[in-house]
């Protein structure tokens, strides 16, 4: 079996969460470009550097340093039965640079999967990780303006997915396992 999957929604909805918990069950990488920025920011390298330049107002890294990132993640051996890509498209530019990449390797997308969830409650959930992580993203400004890149690139990104037949929307409001759960019975269907 592999599975393609790219988990949508936005900020705060608990994609993080849920990505790892459904890699471990599907067998697959969890990629998420968010931690990859971290990792670089917190060891000092150059795309860390590149990266934080941005990520620190809220605002998304540039395409072509995103875009090379992944297209190298996705490159590696671990990928060959998939992989759940967290973050990742998150404008149109970045869906077309996927299919690009899937299509040079004979590949498609199996299925997008957005976990839904109501703005109030997802800012409410950023400030208290902001006490618990203390990530320089999660301040009140920084997590508006997160919010408002979603709603103007990344929100979009559904439609397109919909349109193609390839997006299931799983409601965020619940317990983790329940959540869990409602997501794996709709990649169930989707993941050959
Ligand atoms: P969030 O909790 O807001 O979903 P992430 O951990 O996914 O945040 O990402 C943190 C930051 O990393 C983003 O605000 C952005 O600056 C950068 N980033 C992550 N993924 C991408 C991407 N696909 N394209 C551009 N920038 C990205």
């Amino acid at each position: 079996m592999s599975a393609r999957l790219v988990l949508l929604g936005p900020p705060g909805a608990g994609k993080g969460t849920q990505a790892a918990r459904l890699a471990e069950r599907l067998g697959v990488p969890a990629i998420s470009t968010g931690d990859i920025f971290r990792t670089n920011i917190k060891g000092g390298t150059e795309l860390g550097r590149k990266a934080q330049e941005y990520s620190s107002r809220g605002a998304l890294v540039p395409d072509e340093i995103t875009n090379a990132m992944v297209r190298d993640r996705l490159a590696q051996d671990d990928t060959a039965q998939g992989f759940l890509l967290d973050g990742y498209p998150r404008n149109v530019a970045q869906v077309a640079e996927l299919d690009a990449i899937l299509a040079d390797a004979g590949l498609t997308l199996d299925l997008a999967v957005e976990i839904t969830a109501d703005p109030e409650v997802v800012i409410e959930r950023l400030l208290k990780r902001a006490q618990i992580e203390g990530r320089e993203d999660d301040t009140a400004d920084v997590i508006r303006h997160r919010l408002d890149v979603y709603a103007e690139q990344t929100a979009p990104i559904s439609g397109v997915y919909a349109e193609r037949g390839l997006l299931a929307q799983v409601d965020g409001i619940g317990d983790v396992d329940e959540v869990t759960d409602r997501l794996l019975s709709a990649i169930g269907s989707a993941a050959r």
